[in-house]
């Protein structure tokens, strides 16, 4: 008995969840519908109703499996956080997409990421704006995502392994600035990094309270606006502010 259900069990595993090329990108194609049908239940509060094309078009194309530890490549296409080593996880797919579309970004931009992760997130902003400058505070992680997008061929990602609150002023001002760990407030830093006109995607709030999704607009007066959008679980932003 106990044998039929190990295999029973093995063969749900092969069926259900993919291991090669293929598989792969038919899981991907229906993460991105998963993401969709978010988007679409949560637009009226987000604000977001339908993604933009160029969002889409990059969460089809990058292959999210090259992202998370080997023994996870089989769940990488389902639409939730996965761990990624040291505490941290790479956020779930539709959170990437979301946030990607509330920044806004076009061709050209030059985009600041705090929270390299895995690199996932950097290589979707990677694929739609012209540069992108990603910060990672565990060194392993930056390391890591940093010869993980080399390899994966992104010429136009350049990481750094730092205390992301304090941003990238020799690269500055930015287009875009995306914070992917919940902070207590915005950085000053990153406000004053930012364009007039350019937008900080964030979220605010404390680990053990609601965090809620921003979007922080710099008004050409230098003041800002800011949105809540959703509530939303992030990983602390650490370091020593
Ligand atoms: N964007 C990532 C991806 O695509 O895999 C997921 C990021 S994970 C949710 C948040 C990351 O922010 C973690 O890797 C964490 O170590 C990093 N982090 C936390 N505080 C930071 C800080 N002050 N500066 C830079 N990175 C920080």
């Amino acid at each position: 008995m106990k044998r039929y259900f190990a295999l029973g069990a093995f063969l749900f595993f092969c069926f259900a969840f993919p291991s090669h090329g293929e598989g792969f990108d038919v899981a991907r194609h229906k993460m991105v519908e998963e993401v969709l049908a978010d988007a679409n239940t949560t637009s009226s509060y987000s604000g977001v109703s339908a993604l933009s094309p160029n969002v889409i078009v990059a969460m089809k194309k990058v292959e999210r499996h090259r992202f998370v530890p080997d023994a996870l490549a089989p769940a990488a296409y389902l639409n939730r956080p996965l761990p990624i080593g040291y505490g941290q996880t790479i956020s779930q797919p539709f959170i990437v997409a979301l946030m990607t579309d509330l920044m806004q970004v076009k061709a050209g931009d030059r985009i600041l990421e705090i929270g390299t992760g895995s690199g996932y997130q950097a290589a979707i902003l990677a694929e739609i704006a012209g540069s992108v400058y990603s910060i990672e505070i565990i060194e392993p992680l930056g390391k890591e995502a940093g010869e993980r997008l080399i390899s994966l061929g992104y010429r136009n990602v350049q990481t750094r392994v730092g205390d992301g609150y304090y941003g990238w002023p020799e690269a500055a001002p930015f287009d875009a600035i995306i914070v992917t760990a919940a902070a207590s407030h915005v950085p000053p830093p990153l406000l004053k990094q930012l364009k007039i006109g350019g937008r900080i995607v964030i979220p605010l709030g404390t680990q053990f309270m609601t965090q809620y999704l921003m979007v922080v607009e710099k008004q050409p007066d230098g003041s800002v606006t800011t949105r809540q959008i959703l509530p939303v679980r992030f990983v602390p932003l650490t370091g020593g502010h």
